[in-house]
């Protein structure tokens, strides 16, 4: 079996010209631009790269994009008066601290520093808690882009076994509340799980998040199952080059799976887009207007 290639960039695509309708419509209709805010502090290249690539997308929809780089050696209270002073600023739908912070300040309080209905990264507590309970939430905008290609490519979800491998707080715990959500019967594996390899065995959908490059195997794979890579991991390609692969080994999983993303151009391109739609709902509901679809 050769499995089918679910085309994250293109789903992204579609998903980046419909908020930019959406956009346009609210500029022409209410006068409103949805406003992105982006706060990196520090050096770390990749977030660099997220960021700017982040503002660029955010702009090509037609919303406002306000980016915020900080030194590296700012202080907590100075983050967070950006926070307060970001939460308070109408021109604002959305605010994105970007992670990992360095190491002086504490994450935790920082994201719950963000006006829930702006944290359009769906982090803070109440939005993990209204996810949690079922309830109306900002929904974490990878877990999100997984959700929307699974659904997207198997139709209703419901009854079929899901394993989420990784437990962080930004991927694996929400993918396994939505999976639960959509009536998956949800497992979720971790560097304790034992015989890891078995239990994958018997997913249907497998959701990996862990960090590993080609740590998941053609023969973990059920035959048929629908495989979500989230990884993303730089590794040598020989002559001084890198090369970007998930946490799924893609040439042994392919044979096996029914449908798989590949790395990069699978769940990648979903978290931005998922990103900007976040942003728009976020902005939709400050103004008391219908959320877009
Ligand atoms: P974390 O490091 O926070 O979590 C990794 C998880 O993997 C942990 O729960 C850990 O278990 C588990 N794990 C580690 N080793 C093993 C193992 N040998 N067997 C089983 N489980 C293991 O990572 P993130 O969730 O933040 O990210 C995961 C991956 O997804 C990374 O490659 C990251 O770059 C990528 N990513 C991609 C995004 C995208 O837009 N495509 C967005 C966010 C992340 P334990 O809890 O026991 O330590």
């Amino acid at each position: 079996m050769t499995a089918e290639i679910i085309d994250g960039k293109a789903f992204a695509a579609d998903i980046r010209a419909r908020v930019a309708e959406q956009v346009a419509q609210l500029k022409a209709g209410h006068g409103i631009t949805p406003g992105l805010a982006v706060v990196l502090v520090g050096e770390d290249p990749a977030s660099q790269v997220y960021v700017k690539s982040k503002g660029r997308k955010t702009v090509e929809v037609g919303m406002e994009s306000f980016e915020h780089r900080l030194p590296e050696e700012t202080t907590e209270a100075d983050l967070l008066a950006l926070v307060a002073k970001l939460n308070a600023d109408p021109a604002v739908h959305g605010i994105l601290v970007q992670l990992p912070l360095p190491k002086h300040m504490n994450s935790d309080a920082v994201i719950n520093a963000i006006d829930p209905a702006k944290d359009v990264d769906g982090f803070h507590v109440s939005n993990v808690g209204l996810l949690g309970t079922g309830q109306k939430a900002m929904v974490p905008c990878t877990p999100l882009g997984c959700l929307m290609m699974l659904r997207a490519q198997l139709g209703d979800l419901s009854g079929k076994e899901a394993v989420v491998i990784g437990r962080s707080n930004i991927v694996g715990k929400p993918m396994a509340h939505l999976l639960l959500g959509d009536s998956c019967t949800v497992s979720i594996a971790h560097s304790r799980t034992r015989d890891l390899a078995n239990v994958v065995r018997r997913a249907d959908i497998v959701v990996a998040a862990v960090g590993r490059p080609g740590m998941v195997t053609g023969d973990w794979i059920k035959p048929g199952a629908t495989v979500i890579d989230v990884g993303i991991n730089r590794i040598d390609a020989g002559e001084g080059k890198t090369r970007l692969v998930g946490d799924v080994e893609f040439d042994s999983a392919s044979e096996v799976a029914g449908a798989i993303t590949p790395v990069p151009g699978g769940v990648g391109p979903m978290t931005i887009a998922c990103l900007l739609a976040n942003t728009l709902t976020a902005c939709c509901r400050a103004n008391g207007l219908p959320e877009p679809e």
